[in-house]
């Protein structure tokens, strides 16, 4: 079940500049829906094949936004409709993606990941990988890079996410300062979920991904990849 009453309050009390990302992994088509007809547009799925299943049920006006960590080969099932690719944490990855841009030409929306946290399981590019990326961005046509995206660590220690978030943000001002080629406009800086999404907003976030706060806590065993 979607909760409209926390999705009202919670645009409520955010900036208007921050765009919500309801985040409905392993959540029914009907929950989707409900959440359509009050006006959710942006959607975010980390499974390749459920973003498949469901953009093939659900309207077409539905911006989808793939958060999850995308393997090189899955690339091509989404590249003909996914709105914006969050997790963009390789070079390697960023080249899959625009070579399949290319064969569709398209041009794919992605944010490179940032790896801040203090843990083993979060994956993303350390900066100097931010920066080869970023200096390779020229020959790729076919990606637009439009920010950076990050998680937290997993803690209840505010200090250390706000530091992580900090972080990132410095980092999202850098590239944004640096002289850009047509294809790389940093606007966007993912970060937040329902737990750190209010730090995250103190922090510089422009877009936050909240999933179980408006969809509930998810089912666990059906989280696995
Ligand atoms: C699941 C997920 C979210 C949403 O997490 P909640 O704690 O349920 O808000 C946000 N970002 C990513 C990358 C996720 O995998």
């Amino acid at each position: 079940m979607f909760n409209n009453e926390k999705y009202n309050s919670l645009k409520q009390t955010i900036p208007s500049s921050v765009t919500i990302i309801a985040v409905s992994k392993t959540k029914p088509v009907e929950d989707l829906q409900e959440a359509y007809e009050i006006g959710v547009r942006d959607f975010g799925e980390n499974y390749v094949q459920e973003l498949v299943d469901k953009h093939e049920q659900l309207p077409k006006d539905i911006r989808w936004h793939f958060i999850g960590h995308l393997q090189s080969n899955k690339v091509k099932y989404i590249a003909p409709f996914v709105n914006l690719i969050h997790g963009v944490d390789s070079e390697k990855l960023l080249l899959e993606i625009n070579k399949q841009g290319k064969k569709i030409n398209r041009k794919i929306n992605c944010l490179l990941q940032v790896y801040i946290a203090k843990e083993e399981t979060k994956f993303g590019m350390d900066e100097q990988e931010l920066q080869h990326v970023i200096a390779i961005l020229p020959e790729l046509e076919f990606v637009n890079i439009c920010g950076l995206m990050g998680m937290a660590s997993f803690t209840d220690n505010e200090q250390i996410i706000t530091s992580e978030f900090t972080y990132l943000n410095k980092l999202f001002q850098t590239i944004n300062t640096k002289p850009q080629t047509p294809n790389n406009v940093p606007q966007t800086l993912s970060m937040g979920m329902s737990a750190d999404y209010k730090i995250a907003i103190e922090c510089g976030s422009t877009m936050i991904r909240i999933g179980s706060m408006l969809f509930g806590e998810r089912n666990k065993t059906s989280q696995t990849k």
